[in-house]
């Protein structure tokens, strides 16, 4: 018998940092594949978000050559240490890794001749991450004899506004998932952190986005779990950087997480919650580092702590 109940498993930059993480990926994914059909949503690397975005400076072209120097590096990087892992699927993956790197020169190359960084340019610069981790994981899944399909979110997760900070237009979403799921196949691949406009451009979700795109998917795939993959083991009652006490909360109510995200627990995108709390899914907190942790369940009904406060958490600089 086929598994036909689905799993979205997000993992965050931290859990695609090297080239052992992403062994550590693909094995979570290969396993849960045993008993689900799986999405597998991703961020870009730790730390290629940013390089990208060049500290929100528009690039002169030296250094627009820099952050292309230092994005081929840092895939390129990844891509040699798997090479045994890879196999044969090396050659395409380091293909589409430079086309990537060709489309990020000529957006960055055109941002230093303008002197200018227009909204949706950046959108389209800050996609690469995410699409350059997609294709290095889409080739380890397949080297491990698995099928997975990459999912293009210019074509599934519809958006439209801002370029920085696109609205999901959530009926559009189901529509085109509802394909997606009606398909023999039980394994995809979806970038997060964007989507695209009714005119097939790249619009950003905004930092952080990519838990968001995660829940768009799993609210429209009706998932039976949208697991948050990420490098702590759970929704902590505390910032666990800032204080050493905090511990992860064996469950929370969707509520409760709610307003710990929106008042700055980062772990979890302020636009998580919505989506899949109005379908009932609920959303499993986990560490990638210690994988079997059980981590935080998030869900409608949660018994009140005896203390009568789940967590603190609080917004820098207000
Ligand atoms: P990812 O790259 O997986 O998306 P993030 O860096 O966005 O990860 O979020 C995880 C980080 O959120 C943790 O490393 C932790 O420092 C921070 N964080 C802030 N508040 C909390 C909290 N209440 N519980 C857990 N982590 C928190
Ligand atoms: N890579 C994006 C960011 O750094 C999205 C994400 O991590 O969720 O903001
Ligand atoms: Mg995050």
């Amino acid at each position: 018998m086929s598994p036909s109940a689905i799993r979205v498993m997000k993992f965050g930059g931290t859990s695609l940092g090297s080239a052992d993480r992403f062994r550590t990926v693909t094995d979570l994914v290969a396993e849960a594949c045993a008993t689900h059909r799986v999405c597998v949503v991703a961020s870009a690397m730790a730390g290629v978000t940013n390089l990208l975005l060049h500290g929100g400076h528009v690039p002169n072209r030296d250094e627009a050559d820099r952050v292309l120097a230092g994005f081929r590096a840092r895939h390129a990087e990844v891509v040699a240490a798997l090479a045994e892992d890879l196999g044969e699927k090396a050659t395409i993956v380091r293909e589409e890794l430079d086309a990537l790197e060709a489309i990020g020169r000529r957006l960055l190359h055109g941002m230093a001749l303008l002197e200018e960084g227009p909204p949706s340019v950046l959108a389209q610069v800050s996609s690469l991450g995410e699409r350059a981790a997609c294709a290095i994981l889409v080739g380890l899944l397949k080297a491990r004899g698995l099928a997975p399909r990459y999912l293009d979110p210019v074509t599934h997760i519809h958006v439209e506004g801002d370029p920085l900070q696109a609205r999901p237009k959530m009926a559009e979403i189901e529509a085109s998932f509802q394909a997606v799921r009606a398909e023999a196949g039980g394994l995809w691949v979806l970038p997060g952190f964007f989507g695209g406009d009714a005119a097939g451009r790249i619009l950003s979700l905004g930092r952080g986005g990519s838990d968001h795109s995660a829940a768009l998917a799993a609210a429209a795939l009706h998932a039976e779990l949208l697991e948050i993959w990420t490098d702590v083991a759970g929704l902590y009652s505390a910032d666990p950087t800032l204080v050493p006490e905090a511990f992860p909360l064996p469950e929370a109510s969707f509520e409760e997480a709610m307003e710990l995200s929106f008042f700055g627990a980062k772990v979890l995108h302020p636009k998580t919650i919505p989506p899949v709390r109005e379908r009932g899914i609920p959303v499993r907190v986990c560490s990638s580092f210690d994988p079997h942790h059980p981590g935080t369940i998030i869900r409608e009904e949660v018994p009140p702590p005896p203390s009568g406060v789940r967590g603190l958490s609080f917004l820098r600089d207000l």
